[in-house]
């Protein structure tokens, strides 16, 4: 047995067992006083009865008559002078008997009254009755029952609450256990599959156990180990790609400075050889930063401030950045974008976004090529499209090519200074924004990405 089930099994048999312990000390005593109570008023409607009689005929054949019928039964009777003197006894009057009629009180009211009910401690229970004739009281009629019959009784019924009580106990902890186990079973499951999530095995099987609460429970622990083993299989793919792409740079870099610093390298070689290294260590220095943006935005540690941002100057200004490259690359660059069109983003990091893309589009072109900016509104969706007439990106390609470090030609992009991150960098902006990227391609007549926000 494990912690929560014992806990749960301990609190639910306190709790029933009080509620149980109350309802039975409750339903017991009321049994035991409505019987006790239903023998003293017999006791003294049987008083009141021969009272009756006597009241009707005080004569010793009417007294006689009562005495033989009282002595066939489980009571006794006796008749006393108003001095309290023994007039009649159904049978031989005991001393316990004697001491309760001591306790007579001054006056006895006509329908009389019980003059000892304490069946607990006493031999007997009785009653008194006087017998008033002329206004004149010529007697008293006491009633008298043995204890001993509502203690048997009374034990009788213990013996079957008892009974009772140790069935119900035992159907209670018999419930507690099949309970405490249809509760318990699925969480000591699952704190097992997390034990081993965390282990690195990510192949949890757990029961079905239904919609409740512990079923979503269930549910929930297996997508995260689904999620879990997607992020560990990204992470390692990830680390793989990055000192992929850290060796290349470096390899060059170490190769040429060996080159370099020989003795009979020439200056102009070496130079040259130099002017290698730079460009090398900008790639990589770009790398690092992208890996770091990367990073950063994995982590969630990066903010959004969005702001409400008029587009058409928006975009010039970006154009503007851009244009010298394009005037070298005789690459022209169109915008059309509407005067009233606003939205609502983080302009320094969509800059980034749409940079990407036209920097982008003017690699992949030829000269004497367009490159078109539109950006229109659509049922009250933002569209912003680069479109470009340049090689196109292989069908095949498409769907990977947000993907970290994935190239479609990876000899002639990276002499592009291409690090196959810009786009995915592109997607998460965009989706951080809360909205999405598209892409369509055809081979050598150009690409177009889409953004809708
Ligand atoms: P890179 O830094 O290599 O450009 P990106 O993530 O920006 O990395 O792009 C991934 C790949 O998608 C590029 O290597 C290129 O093959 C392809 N690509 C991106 N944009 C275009 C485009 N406008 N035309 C053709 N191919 C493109």
């Amino acid at each position: 047995m494990n912690k929560i089930s014992v806990k749960i099994a301990v609190l639910f048999f306190i709790a029933i067992f009080i509620l149980e312990g109350i309802s039975m000390v409750f339903l017991h005593n009321n049994i035991i006083h409505s019987r006790v109570h239903e023998e003293l008023t017999s006791l003294q409607t049987r008083g009141n009865n021969h009272r009756e009689i006597l009241e009707a005929s005080f004569h010793d054949e009417t007294i006689r008559h009562i005495a033989i019928m009282e002595a066939q039964t489980d009571t006794q009777v006796i008749l006393t002078k108003p001095d309290g003197t023994i007039y009649m006894s159904s049978n031989k009057v005991a001393d316990e008997m004697k001491k309760i009629m001591n306790i007579k009180p001054k006056s006895v009211p006509h329908e009389g009254l019980i003059l000892e009910d304490d069946w607990k401690n006493e031999a007997y229970i009785a009653s008194i009755s006087p017998v008033i004739v002329d206004n004149k009281i010529n007697g008293y009629v006491y009633m008298f029952q043995n204890t001993k019959k509502i203690k048997d009784l009374i034990s009788g019924l213990n013996q079957h609450f008892l009974i009772a009580g140790l069935l119900s106990l035992l159907f209670m902890i018999i419930i507690i256990i099949f309970l405490t186990r249809f509760v318990t079973h699925p969480l000591i499951q699952m704190s097992e599959a997390t034990k081993r999530i965390s282990k690195g095995d990510f192949s949890v099987s757990l029961p079905n156990v239904g919609k409740d609460e512990i079923g979503e429970l269930g549910e929930s622990i297996k997508v995260l180990a689904s999620d879990l083993e997607i992020l560990k299989n990204e992470r390692n793919e990830f680390l793989a790609s990055i000192s992929h792409e850290l060796r290349t740079p470096l390899t060059y870099i170490k190769g040429y400075a060996d080159i370099a610093r020989r003795q009979g390298t020439n200056n102009e070689d070496r130079d040259k050889y130099l002017g290698i290294i730079f460009e090398e260590t900008g790639k990589l220095s770009k790398l690092v930063k992208e890996l770091f943006n990367l990073a950063k935005m994995d982590e969630n540690t990066f903010s959004i401030e969005k702001e409400e941002v008029h587009l058409l100057p928006y975009f010039q200004t970006i154009i503007e950045k851009v244009s010298p490259a394009f005037l070298e690359y005789q690459i022209e660059i169109v915008l059309e974008c509407p005067d009233h069109l606003y939205a609502k983003i983080d302009p320094m990091r969509f800059e980034q976004v749409i940079l990407n893309l036209i920097d982008n589009a003017r690699k992949y072109s030829e000269p004497k090529t367009k490159i078109d900016v539109v950006v229109k509104r659509i049922d009250g969706a933002i569209h912003m499209i680069v479109q470009d007439e340049g090689k196109g990106i292989p069908e095949e390609d498409l769907p990977r090519i947000f993907e970290r470090f994935y190239r479609v030609d990876k000899s002639r992009t990276r002499a592009l200074g291409g690090t196959g991150l810009g786009l995915s960098i592109v997607k998460q902006l965009v989706e951080a924004h809360g909205g999405a990227i598209e892409v369509s391609s055809s081979h050598n007549l150009g690409t177009t990405f889409e953004i809708i926000l």
